[in-house]
């Protein structure tokens, strides 16, 4: 059932544990599970590289295990988690989404965004989300369930491999010639910070060096939250020079109570303050998003008063992304006019505040910020914005299952 209008959903409901997989556990459980199997400590190594440096999760390709056991161990800890369901190319084929289904049935989203100089996955952390943002089609929906470390880990394997897959000369391994994934996001489906746990080790198998991890940097991962203060300041502690990015969308507590309902919790001055003390734990430069409601929130008095609130707290902690809103199905609200976005950004900029506008990507196949409802059950609804602009979206044929590489 969708929630009521401003309702929360902190705890997601328990659907029954996705399988174990090598990208939950860390090196010590590593062991210990090929111990379960009746293998000694450094085969859990020799997995780690397969799966973290080469991509691989084919018993055929790990010909450094015994060929009669390869099988028993991919079984045991490289199942299948995800399963590709579409997947369709925008602009020009820089943007893709990915559309996964979850063990249970579950449907989950991811992008990947290639810009010159550096590839972006935006991932899910939930399937659905309990924040219940009234412009946010995920939200919409409500919470379906957390994932767990491995599901969101996959989902960053999954686009290096297709990004691998891409660069058709690079040799029999790969993987090194090709792009890597250098960014992620965790601004597709979910609230990243109501599925604490399973996400911060996903940020940690993501940033621990190979063969432990995936070995990227901690600077190129952003956490987006809609400003769960006590745990902003769980993951200032964390000691992972992470980005952290707070989805305001408004300066005062009678329009942001609306637009972010989280927001009768912890309102805009704690939410502020929770962001100004992760940068002074981090040193990390925190982004503020603010997406530009036509009449709703764009007014030139909120810039200023979003200026004063952000300098009152201090200089050059913190830039400000404004993202002209995305069409979600059904809402009565749309994207500012590009007069009032620009004063907007002027006003920010006169305060000194950083401020840069966020290039919206793969809006043609509702794959922009707020727009991922993973809607392969439902209709496209004919006429909406998303199908009525710019190129009709292209159905890609399924690519192999992960478990074929
Ligand atoms: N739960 C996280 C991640 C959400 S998605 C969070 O709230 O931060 C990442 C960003 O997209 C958030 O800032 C979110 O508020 C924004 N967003 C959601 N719906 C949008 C829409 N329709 N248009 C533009 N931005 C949107």
């Amino acid at each position: 059932m969708p929630p009521a209008p401003g309702q929360l959903t902190f705890s997601a409901p328990r659907r029954g544990k996705p399988p174990r997989h090598l990208a939950d556990l860390t090196t010590e459980e590593r062991a210990a599970a090929v111990a379960e199997l009746g293998l000694p400590a450094f085969r859990a190594k020799q997995l780690s590289t397969h799966y973290f440096e080469r991509l691989v999760t084919d018993p055929a390709q790990m010909t450094d295990l015994p060929a009669a056991r390869r099988q028993d161990v991919v079984d045991a800890l490289l199942p299948t988690l995800l399963t590709p369901v579409r997947e369709m190319n925008a602009d020009g084929g820089a943007t893709r989404k990915m559309l996964w289904r979850l063990f249970d049935g579950a449907l989950v989203e991811s992008v990947l965004m290639k810009y010159t100089g550096r590839v972006t996955l935006c991932l899910s952390s939930q399937a659905g989300c309990g924040m219940n943002c009234p412009f946010c089609a995920t939200g919409q929906a409500g919470l379906t369930r957390n994932l767990s470390t491995a599901e969101i880990v996959e989902q960053v394997v999954a686009a290096a491999r297709s990004l691998a897959a891409e660069a058709g000369d690079a040799g029999p391994d790969g993987v090194e010639r090709a792009l890597r994934v250098s960014n992620v996001v965790f601004m597709g489906m979910g609230e990243a910070l109501a599925n604490y746990k399973a996400a911060i080790a996903a940020v940690r198998r993501m940033v621990s060096p190979a063969p432990e991890g995936l070995g990227m940097s901690a600077r190129g991962i952003t956490m987006s939250t809609v400003g769960l203060v006590p745990a902003i300041d769980k993951l200032a502690a964390e000691g992972i020079p992470m980005t952290l990015a707070l989805s305001l969308h408004a300066p005062d507590d009678e329009l942001r109570d609306e637009l972010v309902p989280i927001n009768t919790r912890w309102n805009v001055g704690e939410a502020l303050d929770a962001a100004r003390r992760y940068y002074e734990a981090t040193g990390r430069r925190v982004s503020i998003e603010y997406a530009l409601i036509r009449d709703v929130n764009d007014q030139a008095w909120r810039a200023d008063k979003l200026g004063t609130e952000l300098n009152r707290r201090g200089r050059g902690w913190v830039h400000v992304n404004p993202i002209p809103l995305n069409p979600t199905p059904g809402s009565r609200w749309t994207a500012s006019d590009p007069q009032v976005e620009r004063t907007f950004v002027e006003r920010l900029r006169a305060h000194g505040i950083p401020t840069t506008v966020r290039d919206t990507r793969g809006r043609d196949i509702d794959g922009a910020c707020g727009q991922l409802a993973a809607s392969d059950l439902q209709q496209p609804l004919a006429g909406t914005p998303s199908t009525a602009t710019g190129p009709a979206p292209v159905e890609l044929g399924l690519p192999a299952p992960a478990a074929a590489d």
